[in-house]
């Protein structure tokens, strides 16, 4: 498809859409969305647009997709893939801005979000409630980016990964068209499973502007364990002997040498140099441990 380069009228439209204040182009604030944790190029947008709520994702999008002008979804920049890069420049919507909690319903073990809100800030929120999101790249990720990626992390082996706790998206779609898919019943099976189609779908089929997550109960009891093995290959068959047996880790996290040589190099911690497992436990330890 033939991309149209923004021009002067279509800064002059977009800012009828947002306040000023919320659109840049400014050079650092470009740059700013030109690259993201990878080592893919940077490319820089032509804009960079703070939406605040679905009613202007939805106008923007409509005017791009009417004037061919690329539009790419900005969480908070984290990716791994190159994927948040502009590479056909255009409109970058961060949205930082569109962060609230809007909703916590305990007794459901669900939450509301808009799709800047940082998991980390959601699991501070939640942390007098006895729950928790999840999933847990480790960073400062947004739910939308989580969401689009279908981001995992250490505790995937117990709690899966960010489709497992997705009940219910409201999308903007390209063309400006607002859907709700999925919805808040924790178990449903009739339809079309809409919603992990767009889970993992890069921000390519829409944007997410507002997103159910599923919550889990934070366990009584942790417990972590560190184990060193003379290869990765025995390291492995220690990992297919620990699921095998029931034990149950909640996180794993299988380290070669060399990048124990690194952590030792940066943070000065004095690990065995070897292929090193860290391993995570929840629930009742103590009966988890003697029932294997
Ligand atoms: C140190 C480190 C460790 C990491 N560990 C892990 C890990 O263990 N597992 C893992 O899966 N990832 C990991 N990541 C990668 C990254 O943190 C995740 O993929 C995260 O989900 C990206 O979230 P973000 O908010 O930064 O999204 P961004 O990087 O901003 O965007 C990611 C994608 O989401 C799209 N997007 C953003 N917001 C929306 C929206 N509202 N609607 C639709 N699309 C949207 C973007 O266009 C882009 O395609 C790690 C990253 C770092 C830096």
């Amino acid at each position: 498809m033939e991309f149209h380069p923004l021009n002067e009228k279509d800064i002059k439209q977009l800012k009828f859409m947002v306040s000023p204040d919320r659109l840049s182009t400014g050079e650092s604030n470009l740059d700013l969305h030109s690259r993201d944790m990878s080592r893919h190029p940077a490319c820089r947008p032509e804009v960079v647009i703070w939406p605040v709520n679905r009613r202007e994702v939805s106008q923007i999008l409509g005017y791009a997709n009417q004037n061919t002008i690329p539009v790419t979804a900005w969480g908070a920049g984290t990716s791994l893939e190159g994927n948040a890069i502009p590479l056909r420049r255009g409109i970058v919507l961060n949205f930082s801005r569109m962060n609230q909690i809007l909703d916590i319903r305990e007794a459901d073990f669900q939450a509301d979000v808009e799709p800047g809100v940082i998991y980390q800030d959601l699991n501070h929120k939640l942390r007098h409630s006895g729950l928790f999101f999840p999933p847990d790249p480790g960073t400062q990720a947004t739910v939308g980016g989580m969401i689009a990626n279908n981001a995992s992390g250490t505790r995937t082996v117990r709690y899966g990964s960010t489709k497992n706790h997705v009940l219910r998206l409201v999308v903007v779609l390209a063309d400006g068209e607002v859907v709700e898919i999925g919805n808040r019943a924790p178990k449903t099976s009739s339809g079309y499973d809409l919603v992990h189609l767009f889970v993992g779908s890069e921000g390519m089929l829409g944007l997410v502007v507002e997103a159910t997550v599923r919550l889990a109960g934070i366990a009584e009891e942790f417990a972590s364990a560190v184990g060193t093995f003379p290869s990765v290959q025995s390291a492995g068959k220690a990992v297919f002997e620990i699921m095998r047996s029931g034990v149950d880790p909640a996180a794993l996290e299988l380290l070669a040498q060399e990048c124990i040589d690194l952590i030792n190099r940066e943070q000065d911690m004095g690990l065995n140099v070897l292929p090193t497992l860290f391993m995570e436990f929840h629930g009742p330890i103590q009966r988890q441990l003697s029932d294997n």
